[in-house]
């Protein structure tokens, strides 16, 4: 039996939540879905022990107050087929009907692989947030926090929040490009005050440009880096290293339902018309999938697919002046810290590119596309199904990416034998 909403929505980001508070207040019956068990996406994870900021109080509880909105958090979509989706959650597997669907499933972070990557102790910026949200101990750690881009200096505000020793910061990006990017800040006020906000919480923390890691050395876990500056090769113990290139849409899921892509750097993105529809009929999609834009934009476009979805092009046309506004700002950034060519020569032959199934960068060499490498080394072909390898190797100039297969995540054998037969309104 199926479950059946007007709109549903995948993914309670900023963009999900604007999407569903938008569609409901339209009264369509919504769907909201999220992998994770609290609502609020990547930037307004829950902290444990600390509320969030208001606005995203605000976001959350637009939705997840409404009447019209079903939540269902702990939901995975993990298959689909026209008009409904497979989704799993704790209780088992199920297919899920709508009549419009919105894609806000955002993005993931970059991980571009050198000599010690995978040792414990490493992880994505984004990834040291997280962790330090959901309550891993920091406290007294050393830690340096090296890649590129905004993320880098949220990471450092939430690592140094939680007791952190934070050794620096390390930004692939010149100084000529990063002066460049702070003198346009102030056409988005509220982008320079939280730039400001967090230099402020980083005084004293070394905030350095031009700077790429190089190798991450340790025994059993990391104990030093390296970093190529503009002033030379630096070593620096440490006992945390968090590195992050930016972020890549999650556009699997758009992929596997035939949506058009488009390619933003070497990555895809969503496609979509200025009211946020796919080429699909009956399919929108909203934020970081339709191109890496920060909070503000995927607010906006939620917001402007859940009007469209419900069918109110006045709502959408209201918000579009604003929507190319903050859009303005993600081409800044796209330009500002554009990758150094050091960065993608980092790998070395022995080096891990494919974590799930340990395939060394030599062992690709002679492939020359994403499926012949899978066959003869199964690299893509572990848990994550290549999300981390297929980013970095595209990155790389090796392959791109190529399609999505159900199941996009492990899914039970339950699950994959539910029954897509009749539909029920909830
Ligand atoms: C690790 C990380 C940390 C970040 N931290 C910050 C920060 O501190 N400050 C900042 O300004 N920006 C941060 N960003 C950038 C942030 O992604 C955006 O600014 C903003 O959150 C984008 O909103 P969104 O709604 O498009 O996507 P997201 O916020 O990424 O929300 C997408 C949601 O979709 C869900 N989802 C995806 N696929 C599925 C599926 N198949 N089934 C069910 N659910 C699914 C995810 O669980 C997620 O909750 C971070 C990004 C990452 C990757």
């Amino acid at each position: 039996m199926r479950d059946g909403y007007d709109v549903l929505v995948v993914g309670a980001g900023p963009a999900g939540l604007a999407a569903a508070a938008a569609a409901a207040g339209h009264g369509a019956r919504v769907g909201l879905i999220d992998a994770q068990a609290g609502a609020g996406g990547q930037v307004w994870r829950r902290e444990v022990a600390r509320t969030g900021p208001a606005l995203a109080r605000r976001g959350i509880a637009a939705a997840l107050g409404h009447p019209g909105v079903a939540w269902l958090p702990q939901t995975q979509v993990v298959g689909a087929e026209a008009g409904a989706l497979l989704v799993e959650d704790p209780q088992g597997g199920r297919w899920l009907g709508y009549r419009a669907l919105v894609l806000a499933a955002g993005a993931r972070e970059l991980l571009l692989p050198f000599p010690g990557w995978t040792l414990p102790g490493v992880t994505g910026a984004g990834g040291l947030q997280a962790l330090a949200k959901q309550g891993w101990p920091l406290r007294g750690c050393r830690v340096v926090i090296a890649g590129s881009g905004p993320l880098l200096l949220a990471a450092a505000v939430t690592a140094r929040r939680h007791g952190a020793e934070l050794l620096g910061v390390y930004e692939q990006a010149g100084g000529e490009h990063l002066r460049r990017f702070a003198r346009g800040l102030w056409r988005w006020p509220g982008k320079a005050a939280q730039a400001a906000w967090m230099r402020a919480r980083l005084a004293g923390v070394p905030y350095r440009c031009g700077s790429v890691v190089r190798r991450a050395s340790g025994e059993a876990r990391v104990q030093a880096v390296e970093v190529d500056g503009p002033h030379g090769l630096q070593r620096i113990a440490c006992d945390l290293l968090a590195v992050g290139y930016g972020l890549l849409p999650n556009v699997e899921l758009a992929r596997l339902l035939g949506c058009a892509l488009r390619q933003s750097g070497a990555h895809p993105c969503v496609d979509t018309d200025s009211r946020q529809r796919t080429s699909v009929e009956g399919i929108y999609a909203a934020g970081e999938l339709c191109g890496i834009g920060g909070r503000d934009s995927a607010r906006l476009e939620g917001a402007i697919a859940g009007h469209a979805a419900a069918g109110d092009d006045a709502g959408a046309a209201r918000l579009q002046r604003p929507r190319r506004h903050a859009r303005r700002f993600a081409e800044r950034l796209d330009r500002h810290f554009a990758l150094d060519p050091r960065v993608r020569a980092l790998a070395e032959a022995d080096t891990v590119i494919c974590r799930c199934e340990d395939v060394p960068l030599s062992a690709l060499d002679g492939h020359a596309d994403a499926r012949s490498a899978r066959l003869a080394t199964r690299c893509g072909m572990g848990a994550c199904q290549g999300r981390i390898c297929g980013g970095a190797l595209a990155e790389l100039g090796r392959f791109p990416r190529d399609g999505s297969r159900p199941p996009l995540f492990p899914a039970r054998l339950s699950t994959l034998a539910a029954d897509p037969v009749s539909f029920r309104d909830p």
